[in-house]
């Protein structure tokens, strides 16, 4: 069926979203793929939806040839499981959370291991039912802290989410393999550029849990790579612990405020008149003696104190917005220093490296804030944790690495380079965690219960169509690879006369009807208007049919490379085709 721009519910803007930094994002809305409901919540639009519709087909095909089933479990969830396995504690303020009509507790899934491992708890009990492999995509919720770049980090978004289940470690190796080439397969059909990298220490059980990076520079995931070796690893999974942050006793305790997620200058005002400190704030205001605490993503724990700014060291509301803007910070008090024996100094400022043993691998773009406390006699100095990181590590701390671009790697063999990617995918060697909470077993053929073994696989379906248009795409819009566009070509009818009208329209039905899905953009608006839509919109090739009819030929241009060449209008169809 042909698609006509006359009539396809799709209204272009020539701006950019006012909220929008990164470039998939603002071409995604521009285009009208997607539009905001609230922070992290979209709509697919007819052109969004045939994209996401596209990457399911590739990742049900890709599934489907490992011999995994595809099922479909309920979104919103029983708070039961999740109990039995800890995490409706674990999870922390991530998890949606709901009361039904009688006051039962109930959470939107975040992730699917509990409810997996019961299903095949329910059906199957013996060894011969096994392996299994079985997947869902699904609509996932998580509150995250920081939603971000559209449908890059979303709070409603789609995954497909997949959990194998084996008698022993063998087969868990056998799922976990089949796994990681079904997503090599998947990721290369979708025209990505990705890295496969170490998610757990290589300390700690080699390749238990491998992600799957889309590069980009938007990416939060940090990882390093050999030069001349396979050595590939999230900064994450190579972070070094932090020293212990010394003791802050004799802070007054804190009372608690919170900030907006993300603080701007006049939310900042705000917050601070509302918190009740004793004076007015104005946005032209110097802050003194003021406490900034953070904490990490998914904890109920706030982390740290921040930054106390006498005399000289004053810092203005500008600085501090920019100090604040990527931060989990979710904390503000004013405190009296001069009162307290351990009087915090430092600043808040963009800060790469800090020494005192530990070398800190920080991302120049990652506005870090340091402070350093000094304990009443001074001589107890040392630098406290970092405020306001992007990305924390495991262990709360701000991203920090016991490698560092330049280093030689772990393994030997070359020197290691530092680049940003986007999680699109992650595989992990589960265990036995959640077969235990529930005793799923399998009774063997001697007769003795077997706790069965799980490998839980994620990819970010709607979080690649992200990542995709970050890669794929220049400054007129989008450049979809072939197999997920919304279309293959996108007709333009270049002229007024009827004959032009005839002609593209004759072209678009011999294309439709060879198969070939088309756009044609049969508005009464300028050919100008056209053009910039076409190419904004980004199907992979645009046929324009115009003043050239009335000799014969039409013209195909690549909208990716740019490559334009006149073709015959009876072999329009067959050159596409
Ligand atoms: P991230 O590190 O980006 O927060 P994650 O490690 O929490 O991701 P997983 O629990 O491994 O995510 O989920 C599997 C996949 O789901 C991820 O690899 C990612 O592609 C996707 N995903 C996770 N969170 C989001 C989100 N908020 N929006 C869109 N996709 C997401
Ligand atoms: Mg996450
Ligand atoms: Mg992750
Ligand atoms: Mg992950």
């Amino acid at each position: 069926m042909i698609t006509r721009m006359s009539t396809l519910f799709l209204r272009t803007l020539r701006e950019d979203p006012a909220d929008a930094e990164v470039p998939s994002h603002k071409l995604l809305v521009r285009a009208g793929y997607v539009r905001r409901v609230a922070p992290g919540i979209y709509s697919w639009l007819p052109l969004g939806l045939r994209v996401l519709r596209n990457i399911e087909r590739i990742v049900r095909e890709e599934m489907d040839a490992i011999g995994a089933q595809e099922i479909h479990l309920p979104a919103l969830l029983p708070k039961e499981p999740y109990e039995q396995t800890n995490r409706w504690t674990e999870y922390g303020p991530n998890m949606f959370r709901l009361k039904d009509r009688k006051g039962g507790d109930y959470l939107l899934g975040p992730t699917h291991e509990e409810l997996f491992a019961q299903t095949v708890k329910s059906e199957y009990s013996s060894y011969r039912d096994f392996p299994v492999i079985l997947y869902q995509i699904q609509t996932k919720y998580r509150d995250e802290e920081r939603p971000r770049a559209g449908i890059l980090r979303g709070r409603e978004f789609v995954m497909k989410d997949s959990y194998s289940f084996d008698l022993d470690d063998g087969g868990l190796g056998e799922s976990y393999r089949l796994h990681r080439d079904a997503y090599i397969r998947l990721f290369d059909r979708v025209g990505l550029r990705y890295v496969i990298v170490a998610a757990t220490s290589g300390a700690m059980g080699g390749s238990a849990s491998e992600e799957f990076l889309a590069e980009s520079d938007t990416g939060e995931d940090t990882f390093v790579r050999s030069t001349d070796s396979d050595f590939a690893a999230n900064v994450e999974a190579v972070v070094t612990p932090a020293p212990e942050p010394k003791s802050i006793e004799g802070m007054p305790a804190a009372e608690v405020h919170h900030t907006p997620d993300t603080p701007t200058i006049e939310t900042l005002v705000d917050f601070l008149n509302d918190a009740g400190l004793g004076r007015t704030f104005t946005a032209a205001d110097t802050l003194k003696n003021v406490l900034v605490k953070t904490r990490q993503p998914g904890t109920q724990e706030w982390e740290l104190l921040g930054v106390g700014v006498p005399g000289d060291r004053e810092v203005d509301m500008k600085r501090l917005e920019a100090a604040l803007e990527p931060a989990e910070v979710a904390l503000l008090e004013e405190a009296d220093f001069a009162a307290n024996p351990f009087l915090v100094k430092g600043y808040v400022g963009p800060k790469s490296v800090q020494d005192n043993g530990v070398r800190y691998l920080v991302d120049p773009r990652i506005v870090t804030g340091t402070a350093w406390v000094t304990g009443a006699d001074k001589a107890d100095h040392h630098v406290v944790d970092l405020v306001c990181g992007r990305d924390f590590a495991p262990d709360g701390t701000v991203e920090a690495a016991d490698v560092r671009e330049g280093d030689p790697s772990p393994d030997g063999e070359g020197t290691l380079t530092a680049a940003r990617g986007v999680e699109i995918g992650h595989i992990f060697q589960l265990g036995r965690k959640y077969t235990d909470a529930i005793s799923l077993d399998a009774l063997g053929q001697d007769g003795k219960p077997q706790r069965v073994t799980m490998g839980s696989y994620g990819v970010g379906v709607s979080r690649m169509i992200a990542a995709i248009a970050e890669q794929s795409h220049d400054e007129l819009g989008l450049c979809w690879p072939r197999e997920i566009a919304p279309a293959d070509v996108y007709v333009v009818i270049a002229g007024k006369d009827d004959s032009v009208r005839d002609g593209a329209e004759r072209i678009a039905a011999e294309l439709d009807e060879a198969g070939v899905r088309v756009i044609l953009d049969d508005r009464v608006v300028s050919p100008g208007v056209k053009f910039a839509d076409a190419e904004l919109v980004g199907v992979p090739t645009i046929l324009v049919v115009g003043k050239g009819l009335a000799n014969g030929v039409v013209e195909v241009k690549d909208r990716a490379t740019g490559d334009r060449t006149e073709v015959a209008v009876d072999s329009a169809a067959g050159h596409l085709v």
